[in-house]
């Protein structure tokens, strides 16, 4: 099949990322494609954890702060928005957040954080002591220093997330294509339109939201793209009792979802683009859970899923134009908060589509921006690590 089509602006991807610009380029009136070569989501955004804490995570408070918090009172919207019109309920609830501290040092590291996050309006958040984190849930293990409880943070279902997202573009005629997006086509420097697997799409305007391939859009566009994958697994297990609260300590995290399950998580693996689930990652999840909620001893691994977060060398997405090229906006490198991101992230490549700028400051996520390297753990000091 070689076909020619036409559309104002293409998406390269169907993520979290490029359905939300979808969604938020249709509510302005402008005729969307997506290109995607899987399904919707089938990648990180389908399988990530869909907490969303606006208080934590690389780039937080500077320079992320305010994009952070802007996503998050987005997502509190949404969620009614959203449902009311696609029908499709993305199960956003808020949660008390608890991020137990077992060393000093992690001790040192949530109090530091503090100051700046009980500073932000419409967020409860309190340093408590070892027996008042147990006595919030009770099944911790014994020998917390103590921890921070956030009131409150998001939870959702991420792929319901992309998929509202994208029935809401889909109903304003907002169109879907399955193919893989090969190259662009330029007239000087100004995108005409896009080569696919299945044929040509003339174009004025290009969106890259490739995720974790984001990479490959670096010769597309004559600069670096510098996206890495970054894989991550989760176990969702069956165990009796009430539901968990959200509680995360050292690398790890578990929290009651919707499904019943206690879903536990995280590893950070530099893998390639190795996407399956390890027995290996299963062992030190199970252990690591364990350490902390020794209750979970009697659960029962029900799925296991791994998936690839787009992160950069510097730990902040790449959001903007793309220089040198007219008629490009590059929206990627979400990494481990790419769905919390993906409202203010697809407003913002919208904003950028549709009247060339934006009135939010992406100053320090500008496509080309020089970046340190080899730091693709940044963000790692932090609980909220997804
Ligand atoms: C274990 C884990 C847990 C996570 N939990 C959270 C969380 O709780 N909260 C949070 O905010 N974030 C979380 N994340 C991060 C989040 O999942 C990602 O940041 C986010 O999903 C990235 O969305 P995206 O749209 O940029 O990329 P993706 O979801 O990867 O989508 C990119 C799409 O582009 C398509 N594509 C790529 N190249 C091409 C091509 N050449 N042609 C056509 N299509 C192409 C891919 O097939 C893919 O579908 C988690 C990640 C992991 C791994």
């Amino acid at each position: 099949m070689n076909q020619k089509a036409n559309s104002d602006v293409v998406i390269l991807g169907g993520g979290v990322v490029g359905c939300a610009t979808a969604y938020y380029l249709s509510k302005l009136g402008v005729k969307c494609t997506i290109v995607e070569r899987d399904t919707v989501a089938g990648h990180a955004s389908g399988f990530a954890l869909g907490g969303l804490s606006p208080l934590g995570g690389a780039g937080i408070p500077d320079p992320l702060g305010p994009l952070s918090l802007e996503s998050f009172r987005m997502h509190t919207e949404l969620g009614v928005a959203l449902r009311e019109e696609t029908g499709v309920d993305t199960e956003f609830q808020l949660h008390t957040a608890v991020n137990v501290a077992y060393t000093e040092e992690e001790a040192a590291a949530m109090r530091s954080r503090l100051p700046w996050q009980r500073a932000q309006k419409g967020f409860r958040v309190d340093w408590k002591e070892g027996a008042d984190i147990l006595a919030i849930e009770p099944r911790l293990a014994p020998g917390a220093l103590g921890g921070i409880v956030t009131q409150y943070v998001g939870l959702l279902d991420p792929y319901k997330l992309a998929l509202a997202f994208l029935q809401g573009a889909e109903s304003r005629g907002c169109s879907m294509r399955h193919g893989v997006v090969q190259g662009l086509i330029f007239q000087g420097d100004r995108v005409a339109g896009v080569q696919t697997s299945g044929g040509t799409i003339r174009c004025e305007r290009v969106v890259v939201a490739m995720g974790a391939w984001s990479k490959d859009a670096s010769a597309w566009l004559g600069c670096e793209m510098p996206v890495e994958p970054l894989k991550g697994q989760i176990l969702r297990l069956r165990v009796k009792g009430p539901p968990l609260l959200y509680v995360s300590w050292g690398h790890s995290y578990a929290v009651s979802k919707p499904d019943d399950l206690v879903w536990v998580g995280t590893t950070e693996e530099l893998v390639g683009f190795y996407e399956a689930p390890t027995k290996e990652a299963q062992g030190r999840m199970i252990a690591s859970a364990l350490e902390a909620l020794p209750y979970l001893l009697d659960a029962e691994v029900v799925l296991q899923t791994a998936c690839l977060r787009p992160v950069t060398p510097d730990g902040l997405p790449i959001l903007g134009k793309a220089p040198g090229k007219e008629g490009v906006v590059v929206a990627t490198g979400g990494g481990r908060k790419g769905i919390h991101f993906s409202p203010i992230m697809g407003r913002i490549a919208a904003d950028l589509v549709f009247q060339g700028s934006t009135a939010y400051d992406i100053s320090a996520l500008a496509p080309g921006r020089p970046m340190a390297q080899a730091t693709v753990g940044a963000g790692l000091a932090d609980p909220f690590r997804f």
